[in-house]
């Protein structure tokens, strides 16, 4: 009855079964554990009318052309840049750190000579990261590297990962590097916004084809089986194809050991005033329990009498207990991942895509060209 199965409704499997639905007009099954579609990029208006990310802020932001593109035949966008600015030295100064932070953090001899320097070795506009930085010899970005890294970073990172900036892989750091102008978003990509309607509404769009039935409420375990590398749908044998973006390690029931994830606690709260604070999100590295507050209202352009905000508490995870929500990118957890994946090479029908199944730090665009890739090469002359 079905040509494909695809497990998890979240960015990864609903742009995958739109492509499969859509384009090659072939039957696909989505079966998904939790109650709603869309994955960590579900947002639901509350009580209020105001409309949250359920899982923490989701800001959309590529440099690719086509994904913007595609992703705007679902939706209309509101023009969003975000901003986020760190609680430091008791000032909320810009983040990632730049010239203004510069010249709010330090005194200003101390800041001049800092800028003239840094625009001189590395040039107006570039980005470095602070791993790097650290390394240098030259004393002065030493002491500037050492000063950044101590107030904006080491703490920041310990709360969220549980380990320092250097026991990560550089990429993670690297994410929000030292950028050496005066610009004060968070992103520089080309396109940017959230979705005018939620991202939910744009998920409902893309599954809104009669190719399409989805399952709610339903580990993919109750349904699929693997037995001796062959996929079986309720006890019967599927010759299509299953596209997993689960956790790879649940799907080879943690043959080789659980691959290690971290979550979050998120707290919701709603406040009896117009705004709470200046920007979208406040980072707080060195004070509180939680690495930032987000103000939804800052995202979205609403403009409610009251607001909301989501402060988020850094935990580990346990899968009984909560969300995988990010991978930990360092060597040991790749080696791990590779190990799973020279399994899944024995099932000839299994996809495996996404942020979980690939275990990788994948913001949203790469998510969705990545299930590009894999349709282009596995399904689409099929
Ligand atoms: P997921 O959204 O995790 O979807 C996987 C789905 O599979 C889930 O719905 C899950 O319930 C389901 N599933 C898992 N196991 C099973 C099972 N056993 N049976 C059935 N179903 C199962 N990206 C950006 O570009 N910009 C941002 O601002 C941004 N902010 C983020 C903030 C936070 C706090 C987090 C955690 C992520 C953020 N991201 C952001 C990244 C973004 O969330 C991901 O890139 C994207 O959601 C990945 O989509 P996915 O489909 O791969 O994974
Ligand atoms: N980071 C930090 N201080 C900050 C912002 C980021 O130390 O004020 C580090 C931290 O390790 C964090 C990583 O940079 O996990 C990536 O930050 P990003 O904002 O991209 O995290 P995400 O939005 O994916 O949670």
């Amino acid at each position: 009855m079905f040509d494909y199965v695809i497990v998890g409704a979240g960015l990864a499997g609903c742009v995958m079964a739109e492509r499969i639905a859509a384009v090659s007009d072939k039957k696909v099954l989505i079966i998904e554990k939790r109650n709603h579609i869309g994955g960590n990029c579900y947002d639901y208006y509350d009580e209020n009318g105001i409309l949250i990310h359920k899982y923490g802020p989701h800001i959309f932001h590529t440099n690719l052309k086509h994904i913007w593109e595609y992703l705007s035949q679902f939706t209309d966008w509101y023009e969003y840049q975000h901003k986020v600015l760190g609680f430091i030295d008791g000032k909320k100064v810009p983040i990632p750190f730049n010239l203004n932070t510069l010249h709010e953090l330090l005194p200003e001899s101390l800041a001049e000579k800092l800028e003239e320097k840094l625009i001189d070795k590395f040039s107006f506009n570039t980005k470095i990261p602070i791993l790097e930085l650290k390394k240098s010899e030259d004393k002065d970005f030493k002491l500037l590297a050492d000063f950044v890294y101590e107030k904006v970073f080491l703490n920041y990172t310990k709360k969220q990962w549980g380990v320092k900036p250097e026991e990560l892989d550089s990429s993670v750091t690297e994410r929000v590097p030292i950028h050496i102008s005066r610009d004060n978003r968070y992103f520089q990509d080309k396109y940017q916004g959230i979705p005018k309607n939620g991202y939910h509404k744009l998920f409902e769009k893309m599954l809104k084809n009669p190719n399409i039935k989805l399952m709610l409420n339903t580990n993919f375990k109750e349904v699929i089986k693997i037995i001796d590398n062959k996929i079986y749908l309720l006890e019967k044998e599927f010759k299509g194809k299953l596209i997993f973006t689960g956790q790879i390690d649940e799907l080879f029931n943690y043959e080789f050991g659980e691959l290690p994830y971290r979550s979050l606690k998120f707290k919701s709260e709603t406040i009896d005033k117009k705004y709470f604070q200046e920007v979208g999100t406040v980072n707080y590295p060195n004070n509180y329990e939680f690495t930032r507050i987000t103000e939804f209202k800052h995202l979205t352009g609403q403009k409610q009498e009251k607001t909301n905000i989501i402060k988020e508490y850094p935990e580990i995870y346990n899968k009984e207990k909560n969300i995988p929500y990010y991978p930990i990118p360092k060597k040991e957890n790749k080696n791990l991942y590779a190990k799973y994946l020279k399994n899944k090479k024995k099932i000839n029908n299994l996809i495996i895509v996404g942020r979980l199944a690939e275990y990788k730090y994948y913001n949203m665009d790469l998510v969705v060209n990545e299930v590009f890739t894999k349709f282009k090469e596995n399904i689409l002359n099929e």
